[in-house]
């Protein structure tokens, strides 16, 4: 999951600052609900000899489902091509066609030019989560 793209991270209140390993704030590590596991030692999923496990293929089936995006194929391209141009690759899909800002793949709206929107969907996505 890129981060970058999530609700949590792009909105302005509570912000979540990503959950990438060995991220901390105040000290202590960041606690995000996206996590899927305790386990993982290394960066990312690819690097635990259970890739891909079932909670892994649970969230890609409902992230293909209802973001189109696939955390399975997001982990292969990093571990063919590197993080680097995967966020390139991303930077590109998730590129705002009218002003450049970022889509935010949870509810496909721009947070620079839609907030407007986001605001009426916001309540909509509550619902989905529980
Ligand atoms: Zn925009």
């Amino acid at each position: 999951m890129n981060c970058g793209l999530c609700l949590h991270y792009l909105r302005a209140e509570n912000k979540c600052p990503g959950c990438y390993t060995g991220r901390k704030v105040n000290g202590k590590p960041i606690k995000c609900g996206r996590r899927l596991c305790q386990e993982r030692k290394g960066d990312f999923c690819f690097e635990c000899g259970k890739f891909p496990c079932d909670s892994l293929k649970r969230l890609d089936k409902r992230y293909r489902e209802r973001y189109g995006m696939s955390e399975i194929e997001n982990l292969e391209y990093i571990k063919e091509h590197g993080l680097k141009k995967f966020l390139a690759k991303e930077q590109k899909k998730w590129q705002c066609p009218k002003c450049g800002g970022i889509i935010c793949c949870h509810t496909s709206l721009c947070f620079n030019c839609q907030l407007k929107e986001l605001k009426r969907k916001k309540k909509k996505y509550r619902r989905n989560e529980k």
